[in-house]
């Protein structure tokens, strides 16, 4: 197994240390003006992002992103006034006009949802309300309560004409398990366009590439680790790819001794209990790696290995269970440390 040294900062969970420090220095010093990074750091989509460009065109290529990164929080929350998806949510059963961007994101996310067996559901948003996570007064709602909203948690509900969506009454969308990997993926597109080659951004816990460091080596993006957050689990090396984990320990609460996260079941409209604390995706599209990386988590590491097996879509992922097991698939296993290199692991074979 490869050894990787990790100097990383823990705000992000990319890391930018490479192997001996002794050679660090003298690529740092090596660098010319156009290997320089220009970063800026943005709070959107409920989360901090940081985004950075290397080469010429760096600078416009993020100032650009910033303002993508904002146009598509307004298009595509749930509590953006001006958004297609607010529109949605309040129309009550009328058709609604939408952006054919917004419709496309729908119709990616009904399709995930299909893929995933339903574990991926863009219409859990009542369920979120009912616990809970929109308004950050939580709750722990009765079974009764939970099964009159079930029956609103449907994809079917969703019907998506030319440029207008109907939502039966009652339905809401949530795109929140796959915006910041569209968002991501997007980014990447005004890098393209913008002439960048090399860069990343990294958005809460979902980190994407363009190309290789400016020095041509792999990216190296840190696991959190999902027990201690100030700690890394693993390391995966990547370019030109996106690396996006789901975990029960990016949004909680605690009630009566025990503990309630986002990423609802929507089989039982609970919190997942798959034995999953965490589930890392790693694939080229943003907005595939995201919805996977929820719909595995509510699949657990059994399901989803059987899910990953099938080939429906090109990605690799590595999980962490409750008991603090890592598992990985076999695709990535060359591009995968432990960052306590004595740590065990499982490699998932096809
Ligand atoms: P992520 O961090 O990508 O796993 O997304 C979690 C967010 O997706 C939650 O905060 C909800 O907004 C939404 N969500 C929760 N459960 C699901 C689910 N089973 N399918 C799709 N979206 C979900
Ligand atoms: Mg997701």
């Amino acid at each position: 197994m490869k050894k990787f040294f990790t100097a990383f900062a823990i705000l992000g969970i990319l890391l930018t240390g490479c192997g001996n420090s002794a050679q660090n220095k003298t690529a740092a010093i090596s660098q010319t003006d156009a290997e320089q990074p220009y970063s800026e750091d943005i709070f959107a989509m409920d989360t901090f992002m940081t985004i950075t460009a290397y080469g010429d065109g760096n600078e416009a290529a993020v100032k650009e992103s910033v303002s993508e990164i904002e146009r598509l929080d307004a298009l595509l929350s749930i509590s953006s006034e001006t958004g297609d998806i607010k529109a949605l949510n309040q129309s009550k059963g009328a058709s609604v006009e939408i952006s054919e961007e917004t419709a496309n994101l729908i119709k990616r996310a009904i399709d995930i949802g299909e893929k995933t067996d339903g574990n991926f559901n863009c219409t859990v948003l009542p369920l979120m309300e009912l616990w809970g996570f929109t308004t950050q007064v939580y709750q722990v709602p009765t079974e009764n309560e939970i099964s009159e909203v079930l029956a609103k948690i449907n994809p079917d509900n969703i019907k998506m004409e030319e440029n207008k969506a109907v939502l039966a009454d009652g339905v809401s969308l949530d795109l929140g398990g796959i915006a910041k990997g569209y968002a991501s993926s997007r980014i990447m597109e005004v890098f393209q366009e913008n002439g960048v080659v090399s860069g990343m951004v990294s958005l809460g816990g979902n980190v994407h590439t363009i190309g290789t460091k400016p020095d041509g080596k792999p990216w190296r993006i840190a696991i959190q680790d999902p027990f201690n957050l100030e700690e890394v689990t693993a390391v995966v090396e990547v370019d030109d790819k996106a690396v996006i984990t789901s975990g029960g320990y990016q949004r909680f609460f605690e009630q009566d001794g025990k503990t309630y996260h986002h990423i609802i079941d929507p089989a039982t409209g609970y919190p997942a209990q798959s034995g999953l604390a965490s589930c890392t995706i790693i694939a080229k599209d943003g907005t595939l790696a995201d919805g996977l990386s929820t719909a595995l988590f509510v699949m657990g590491v059994e399901k989803a290995s059987e899910f990953w097996k099938t080939h429906t879509y090109d990605f690799d992922a590595v999980f962490i269970t409750e008991n603090n097991e890592v598992y990985i698939t076999e695709g990535i296993a060359d591009d995968f440390a432990m960052q306590d290199d004595t740590a065990d692991y499982t490699i998932i074979f096809n």
